[in-house]
């Protein structure tokens, strides 16, 4: 063969092993792309979702910044974040009070905006860090109305370059806006079913849930957590002489000055009719018999007024118990029924000593 010959072949073998480590590589980053999807359409939940939709994409695509913008004008999704233990969990997510301004910058197209950084149009967009190079602001859609924006940044002034095709980037956009939709509705079924809906605290399911978890942390943590059982006393009697839509009202009124006292981190649940139950976390005896005064005086110092000529003297009977870190050995949900059981014993001794008061398990 001749030398021109094995040159020409060698140049194609070199050629050859480009393109396929081309395609190679495409074909990687397709089956990233795909498994990014994936794991935006199975998303376990709204924290899981928007760790996917932030972090995941800053790995999946190597870029500098990704943020998320949301609207949230009643403040619905920050509440449900609280509730998911997430309130500052996520410093890429921004909410808007009002979706006026990021509708104008989509205008009527709806279409993912792609260029260079301009901090008059952008610096809102990419709070975090220093400022991208180029960006991709992609709208997120449901229904054609705009729910947020997903932002991607670059330090590469040529990785995002306005007018070149976008099919990509919209359907990433309608992904992560299905994924979205799906996750904060189940969140908000989630929540229904664990919400009392004449009082709007939680319920006996989620408190019982909550109980195991709570006496899961004292094992593991060795801080104590207090039990409240709360009862209102003589409430048959409010009952019977005024109907039950005002025993009603009494309840929720109840719920709310029993709420007033506790920490966010606290929790509480209606147990039964007029009956509540609170645990406290990481909080000694002392400063639980503290807070059930609280609750105790601010619910008899002040009748209840509701309206007409309803002004009601409330009183309640507090129960409190301790679990210590001693008092969890192995079984757990056995460990949370006695604790609420023996708040319940406390309650039963505040009733025989005169009622209105806070009494402490044995
Ligand atoms: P004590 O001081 O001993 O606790 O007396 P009490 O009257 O509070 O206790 P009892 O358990 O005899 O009565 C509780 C009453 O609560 C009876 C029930 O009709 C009423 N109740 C339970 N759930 C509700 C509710 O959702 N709304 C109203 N209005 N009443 C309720
Ligand atoms: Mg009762
Ligand atoms: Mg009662």
């Amino acid at each position: 063969m001749s030398t021109e010959l094995l040159n020409e072949n060698k140049d194609l073998r070199r050629r050859l092993t480009a393109v396929m480590a081309n395609a190679r590589h495409n074909e990687e980053r397709l089956r990233r792309f795909h498994e990014q999807e994936l794991c935006l359409l199975s998303a376990g939940g709204l924290i899981d979702l928007l760790r996917h939709a932030v972090v995941g994409h800053r790995q999946v695509f190597g870029l500098e910044t990704v943020s998320m913008t949301l609207i949230d004008p009643e403040y619905e999704l920050q509440r449900l974040l609280v509730d998911l233990g997430c309130s500052d969990g996520f410093p890429e997510l921004r909410f808007l009070e009002s979706g006026e301004e990021l509708a104008a910058f989509f205008g009527t197209a709806q279409l993912p905006k792609l260029g260079s950084y301009r901090a008059e149009h952008h610096a809102a967009l990419f709070h975090l860090g220093p400022p991208p190079a180029s960006v991709a602001v992609l709208p997120l859609l449901r229904q054609r109305r705009l729910i947020g924006s997903l932002n991607l940044g670059s330090r590469e002034e040529g990785r995002f370059i306005p007018g070149s095709a976008t099919d990509f980037l919209e359907r990433l956009g309608a992904v992560v806006a299905i994924g979205l939709e799906n996750a904060i509705n189940h969140e908000r079924l989630k929540h229904i079913g664990l919400t009392d809906a004449l009082t709007g605290v939680h319920n006996r399911r989620y408190f019982d849930r909550r109980l195991i978890e709570e006496v899961e942390r004292v094992q593991r943590t060795g801080q104590p957590l207090a039990c409240l059982f709360l009862d209102v006393d003589h409430f048959k009697k409010v009952n019977d002489t005024y109907g039950h839509q005002v025993g009603d009202r009494v309840l929720q009124e109840v719920a709310a000055r029993i709420k007033a006292q506790l920490r966010l981190s606290d929790s509480l649940g209606r147990y039964g009719g007029e009956e509540f139950a609170a645990l406290l976390v990481q909080t000694d005896a002392e400063q639980a018999l503290d807070i059930a005064e609280r609750i105790r005086a601010g619910i008899a110092a002040e009748p209840f007024r509701l309206g007409g000529d309803h002004n009601l003297a409330v009183t309640m009977s507090v129960g409190m118990a301790l679990l210590g870190a001693g008092d969890c050995d192995g079984d757990l949900p056995a460990a949370g029924e006695r604790l609420v059981a023996q708040a319940d014993e406390a309650v039963y001794k505040a009733k025989q000593g005169g009622r209105n008061r806070v009494e402490r398990a044995e």
